[in-house]
């Protein structure tokens, strides 16, 4: 039976005028590493929670993205980050909000899952749970990253917020031209027809103490169900939040017999911009059709499936 894996990288203003041959280099290169690691899995029969693992600890590992390594800083100049996990063959799923220092969030989320008996924990508990765990963890300089540094000493003294590398001023809607949301997920379809999508990042650059995104949030930033998609987004939390975004598309397929295109584009590209969300999600279903989906100028995105389709790409059409 065939596969599919679809990963982001984040959404925002990600437009030709903010990226030079260089960066692109880099950004197609981290995707597609990305993309090779959960394809090597699901062409030998794996499934696609691992394929998801492998692909968002990937891009955890790579700095060029707003997760793991690459976390932005808090309003306290500390590297918070969040993720979840979930499989669509049982609806299981783990997630973790606030931790620090542990090198694959992703992986955390894998074990809360499997080993916690709970869905999420957070901060202290958390880590309390890594450790005992064997969880690999990393020095605050693993996670020093000099533009994201720069981009929070601007603004840590005030009371905004901003979306990764040069984001808005503030408060969470966009105004600086050159914002993007740069957390990563993936979602796979593997060879029985089984879903996952995972999601994880450092959230957004001066966020206050203890902000929890829409990414560890099972429903809002991450969802899968075999019956009807694999979906992981990317964008301002707050809205997708309200907006309960994962979920409603799985609801919408599920209640409203959509298709999962249609379903995406009325959540994304209707439902989300009346509340003033901005940002996309990928998505895929059991039968391995798969979207990207966004309404912010770009999105960080790429795809491999078992026909030898291949692709990534960053700009709106
Ligand atoms: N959704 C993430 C958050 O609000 C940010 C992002 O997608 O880059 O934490």
């Amino acid at each position: 039976m065939a596969f599919t894996l679809v990963i982001h990288g984040g959404a925002g203003n990600i437009t030709p005028a903010i990226m030079n041959a260089e960066q692109e280099k880099q950004y197609s290169a981290g995707l597609k590493e990305a993309l090779d690691k959960g394809y090597e899995i699901l062409h030998k029969g794996g499934s696609a929670m691992d394929a998801v693992i492998a692909s968002i600890t990937t891009l955890e590992d790579n700095p060029l993205f707003n997760a793991g390594r690459g976390a932005v800083f808090t309003k306290k100049g500390l590297n918070e980050m969040d993720a979840a996990i979930m499989d669509g063959s049982n609806l299981m799923a783990g997630a973790v909000a606030g931790v620090r220092n542990i090198k694959n969030p992703i992986k955390l989320a894998r074990e809360i899952m499997l080993k916690s008996g709970h869905v999420f924990l957070s901060g202290e508990g958390a880590a309390e749970f890594a450790l005992n765990q064997g969880i690999e963890m990393a020095p605050d300089e693993y996670f020093f990253n000099r533009l994201r540094y720069d981009q929070w000493v601007e603004i840590r003294d005030s009371d905004f917020y901003q979306l990764d590398h040069k984001a808005d001023n503030l408060k969470g809607q966009a105004a600086n031209p050159e914002y993007k949301f740069g957390t990563v997920g993936a979602v796979a379809c593997d060879e029985q027809g089984n879903l996952a999508a995972g999601t994880s990042t450092g959230g957004m650059t001066n966020k206050r103490f203890g902000r929890i995104g829409d990414s560890p949030v099972i429903g809002a930033g991450t969802y899968a169900n075999n019956k009807t998609c694999a979906i992981s987004c990317t964008g301002h939390g707050e809205p997708f939040l309200r907006a309960v975004v994962a979920h409603d598309v799985s609801c919408i397929m599920e209640y409203k017999g959509l298709s999962l295109q249609d379903a995406c584009a009325l959540v994304i590209k209707d439902k989300l911009v009346k509340i003033g969300g901005e940002g996309g999600l990928i998505a895929v279903d059991a039968k391995g059709n798969y979207d990207f989906c966004f309404n912010s100028a770009g999105m960080y995105r790429g795809m491999r499936d078992s026909e030898g389709k291949s692709m990534v790409a960053f700009y709106g059409e």
